[in-house]
């Protein structure tokens, strides 16, 4: 099966895709993924990722295009696979259809409020770099890490403010794409909210019939 994630920040689907490529037996492709994958190896489409990358830019569509290619073409992909941030617009869309159509689009739905209430509890530590929660996953001492005791903070990103921002250049960009994918029947719409236990039984439902 061939399925693409589609979800706003803080939607959870990273967790999900995480588990239903281990109980699917599909490979979980993140475009950060490939580019750290790309620039590891060495090649030269590595090399032209990590000089974009070093310099702060965005990788352009038709290098991002050029890997997600490569990737499946391997043979842990020829089962099916699950992207993860990519396609991001009709154009990345098309691109990929012209090399292999996805069967399924799952779109994570979460309201505003609730991924404002996600991400803004999120802490880290200063550390060693742990992930908190102030309601889902509290450190046992307020403000300090249970692993090393250095303090928590809160990521820049993960103020409201910023998150608002995020979430509307994230509908803004993923519109288009959402209505492109439910007019070919394609598009899957998830409700997010809940455990990711709950929100995958959901998802495994809806992908069987
Ligand atoms: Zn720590």
């Amino acid at each position: 099966m061939k399925m693409v994630f589609l979800g706003p920040p803080g939607a959870g689907k990273g967790t999900l895709a995480a588990l239903a490529s281990a109980r699917m037996g599909l490979p979980h492709l993140s475009t950060g993924d490939l580019f750290r994958a790309a620039v590891k190896d060495g090649s030269e489409l590595g090399e032209r990722v990590k000089n974009i990358l070093d310099e702060g830019r965005l990788v352009p569509d038709e290098l991002t295009i050029a890997l997600v290619k490569e990737r499946l073409s391997r043979s842990d992909a020829r089962k099916g696979w699950i992207l993860d941030g990519f396609p991001r617009t009709t154009g990345q869309a098309e691109a990929l259809d012209a090399i292999a159509g996805p069967d399924w689009v799952i779109n994570f739905h979460v309201e505003d409020s609730v991924i404002l209430k996600r991400l803004t509890g999120r802490r880290i530590c200063s550390g060693c770099g742990k992930i908190y929660h102030v309601v889902t996953m509290p450190p046992a001492a307020e403000g300090k890490c249970d692993a090393c005791g250095a303090d928590l903070y809160t990521r820049p990103d993960d103020r409201e403010e910023s998150i608002r921002t995020r979430l509307s250049a994230y509908r803004n960009q993923t519109a288009p794409l959402i209505q492109w994918y439910g007019d070919k029947g394609k598009l899957v719409t998830i409700d997010g909210t809940g455990s990711p236990e709950a929100v995958y039984e959901r998802f495994a439902e809806a992908v069987k019939a």
